[in-house]
């Protein structure tokens, strides 16, 4: 797993929002980090289990960090 910390901070980028997804194919849950940017970008994300496209995007912000969300086994699980 890799970290990479942001050496310029806020004057390219905006905030950071956590976004969620789903597999349409196996329904694994993933989360993303959105964040504007100056210039746009496209990409996609296909999932690590069964290959399927989760999503695809095209515009003025980024998708990143992608990871899937383990479910915790506690009694109350958060509100989506
Ligand atoms: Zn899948």
């Amino acid at each position: 797993m890799k970290l990479r910390p942001q050496i310029r901070s806020g004057v390219m980028s905006g905030p950071r929002v956590i976004v969620y997804f789903v597999c349409p194919s196996c329904h694994v849950p993933y989360r993303a980090t959105e964040q504007q940017r100056p210039e746009q970008l496209s990409g996609s994300f296909e999932c690590v289990d069964c290959r399927t496209p989760v999503h695809k995007w095209t515009g003025f912000y980024d998708l990143f960090n992608w990871q899937a969300v383990r479910l915790q086994p506690v009694a109350s699980r958060p509100k989506i």
